[in-house]
């Protein structure tokens, strides 16, 4: 080893990037996947997200994230953990729930515990038409974590602003969705819902409830498509909405069509 490149893993312990003992690189088990190697890991610890709400699935989001070596993550959400997030909100515990503190708060101290060395911006409040461009701002993706209609739909018309991609992800009962929208490549939220009217008729986790696992399993699927997109792995994204249903092990992947009244602008007529 050079003294360059001693002097380089010197500094990479010193910031906890590396095991004292074994010297393994704090990343090592996915740089060795094909799929991310150095130069994606490089890029993920350069990355700035935005992760939209702390419940479920934010919880969830935020942890593998922030574990993963994301530069810099934005964390938003307005409430304060209670004892009956605690099933599926992975995030918090028992103590969290009489500290008084919000959950962007809470969080962002579970996630500094577990990796000192990302930046982590904890915002308390709501997504809306007051909040969204500063929420946005400097950020190269979104990951859905809301549990409402109306706020996705303002983060998905800022990032179609903005050219910058986002992950929507929701669950409730035993069901799951995620939807990976690339501004210019691939549907957006309106294509697939273009009535918001309708959409807010949906079953909601507080009235009908959500199994944990279909929460945790959606916030999965959505951290591995924000990584194939920290890494510069676009065509391995999701192409249409992902519709699993755990309890009834029904998986499939249904096509979203480009509707050509909408904003997103990406749908190409066909040839006559
Ligand atoms: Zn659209």
């Amino acid at each position: 080893m050079s003294r360059e490149s001693r002097a380089s893993r010197g500094e990479e312990r010193r910031k906890g990037q590396v095991n004292m003992a074994q010297d393994i690189p704090r990343y090592n088990r996915h740089e060795l996947l094909r799929v991310i190697g150095e130069e994606g890991q490089k890029r993920i610890e350069k990355a700035r997200v935005l992760v939209a709400g702390l419940g479920a699935l934010g919880s969830l989001i935020s942890i593998l994230l922030a574990r993963a070596g994301v530069g810099m993550l934005r964390i938003v959400d307005l409430d304060a953990p209670e004892l009956h997030n605690l099933h599926r909100q992975i995030l918090y515990d028992e103590e969290d729930t009489r500290s008084g503190l919000s959950k962007a708060q809470a969080a962002a101290q579970h996630l500094g515990r577990a990796n000192s060395t990302v930046q982590i911006e904890p915002v308390v409040g709501a997504i809306g038409p007051e909040s969204i461009a500063e929420l946005t701002t400097g950020i190269d993706l979104v990951v859905d974590a809301l549990d409402n209609i109306s706020a996705r739909y303002f983060v998905n018309d800022r990032i179609l602003e903005l050219g910058i991609p986002y992950v929507f992800g929701g669950a409730v009962e035993t069901v799951g969705n995620v939807m990976t929208i690339i501004p210019g490549k691939t549907p957006c939220l309106r294509c697939l819902w273009p009535d918001p009217y309708a959409v807010a008729d949906h079953p909601r986790a507080s009235t009908v409830g959500v199994l944990s696992a279909a929460a945790t399993a959606v916030a999965s699927v959505q951290v591995t498509e924000a990584l194939k997109i920290l890494v510069g792995r676009h065509e391995d994204a999701l192409a249409g909405l992902l519709v699993m249903d755990l309890w009834h092990n029904q998986f499939h992947v249904a096509p979203v069509a480009p509707d050509p009244r909408c904003r997103c602008r990406v749908y190409v007529p066909k040839a006559p």
